[in-house]
């Protein structure tokens, strides 16, 4: 206790603010002023940004250059929002093939070769240079700020950890971040009551700043709390991330933990896309993103009753993304140039809808959240052999997952190792049926399901 005092308030603060280990603390100073400044002159800096984009794109990036050509696109700094119609839609599956045309070769080091792991299908490979991460984390920093929290002050974080499973160095990686930023992890993969009960009296007695934590998993953790009654303390605020914080959730944690909850969406192929206010309207990080809402009818794709969402990256310059899809959420309305009661001049987008999973229960109420199984198969052990799953809980004791794959040998080479993991985190006599199949439907609208649980 003493120690995370000391660290907190001595240390931290010191080393935040003397060591300049990045261009990031620069840009959150530039940027701070953003959602002061009017509506229409961060519109008119985001355009030009678009612009400036699509201009380096047409000389550096050959996908592009191709597409300038072959389409005679003509483009101008007041005409780029009309402009970048004409550009085709960048899917996960055109961004595989034409990896080595999407990227800047010149750019030899300084940047890092970053994987979607919250896709359905597998993973895709991207880069991202250093000036792009730095200015995502001012992002982000500016985002924080929201919740009142300096980035030196202590942070829980109900999150995933899968340091029991993952090898040293990654463990000693998680040791060294933790401590720098001043943040703990509690695993939020395997919920139980005995491990709940200790976070309580972790949290009762460490008494953090914000909490941040994937919104299913604080949601069944104030569901505990509420009908056990138990007294938990009160931080500034809740961020939840990684999925639909739905109005009934969110007005159960911020009865139960007596605070209020923002909510922040991010990918890792373009980090923060927005992040509600206390008005809750998402606002738009238009500094580092270009969006598009777009209707079925403008990509020729039928029975899609809601929007999806297009984002062209302005910062990221070893591979642009331009119109890139995402695939995990989508809308009901268009972008709103209003201005918001909380005073941010930030476009808006409301009401978005994202993934609907399941997660898994025992019957002592042990809870596993859907994330452990995308992070575990694609992250711990994606070896590329599966194309595409689905996990789906039949029975208090039996799990079955269902399998698209890639590479066979490959896939019966590990299916013990990965099943003996499986049966580490959930329970012993778990037992899993892996099922090989040709395909696994969508729901209607896209809404394809990860985790499905029989259990009511
Ligand atoms: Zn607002």
């Amino acid at each position: 206790m003493f120690r995370k005092i000391f660290i907190q308030n001595f240390v931290n603060p010191v080393i935040w603010k003397y060591i300049k280990w990045s261009k990031r603390f620069d840009i959150f100073s530039d940027i701070q002023i953003i959602e002061k400044k009017s509506l229409e002159s961060n519109l008119i800096s985001q355009r030009k940004k678009l612009f400036e984009m699509i201009k380096y794109c047409d000389v550096n990036i050959a996908y592009y250059n191709k597409i300038i050509k072959d389409n005679s696109i003509k483009y101008t700094v007041d005409t780029i929002n009309e402009d970048i119609k004409k550009f085709p839609i960048l899917n996960k599956d055109i961004l595989k093939k034409e990896f080595n045309n999407l990227k800047n070769s010149k750019f030899n080091w300084n940047f890092i070769t970053n994987r979607s792991w919250w896709s359905t299908w597998e993973p895709v490979k991207f880069l991202q240079n250093s000036e792009f991460l730095d200015e995502i984390w001012a992002m982000k920093m500016l985002f924080n700020k929201r919740a009142w929290r300096n980035e030196w002050e202590y942070m829980i974080k109900l999150w995933w950890s899968d340091s029991d499973i993952i090898k040293w160095s990654q463990w000693l990686r998680w040791f060294l971040v933790k401590n720098f930023m001043n943040f703990e992890i509690l695993n939020s993969f395997n919920l139980n009551p005995k491990l709940m009960d200790k976070y309580v009296s972790y949290i009762n007695k460490t008494k953090p700043c914000v909490i941040e934590a994937y919104t299913q998993s604080i949601y069944e953790f104030a569901n505990y709390i509420k009908l056990n009654q138990i007294k938990i303390y009160s931080p500034k605020w809740i961020i939840t991330s990684a999925w639909t914080l739905y109005p009934y959730m969110r007005s159960l944690i911020e009865e139960v933990f007596n605070c209020k909850v923002y909510n922040r969406y991010w990918t890792r192929e373009v980090w923060d896309i927005w992040c509600t206010c206390e008005e809750w309207s998402f606002h738009i990080n238009t500094w580092n993103h270009y969006l598009e809402i777009l209707d079925d009818k403008k990509n020729h794709v039928n029975n899609w009753e809601t929007w999806k969402i297009y984002i062209t990256t302005l910062n990221n310059y070893i591979m642009p993304l331009i119109r890139y899809e995402i695939w995990d959420i989508w809308t009901k309305n268009d972008i709103e140039n209003y201005i918001c009661k909380c005073w941010r001049w930030l476009p808006i987008v409301k009401n978005i809808e994202g993934r609907e999973m399941s997660v898994f229960k025992t019957k002592d109420w042990k809870i596993i959240a859907w994330e452990f199984f995308i992070h575990f198969i694609w992250v711990v052990h994606n070896k590329w052999f599966i194309e595409k799953f689905q996990v789906i809980q039949e029975d208090y004791n039996q799990i079955r997952i269902k399998v698209i794959l890639k590479d066979k040998v490959s896939f019966e080479n590990e299916k013990n190792h990965l099943t003996q993991n499986i049966k580490k985190v959930m329970w012993d006599n778990c037992n899993i049926i892996f099922e090989t199949v040709k395909e696994i439907p969508s729901l209607p609208s896209w809404k394809y399901l990860y985790t499905i649980s029989n259990i009511k």
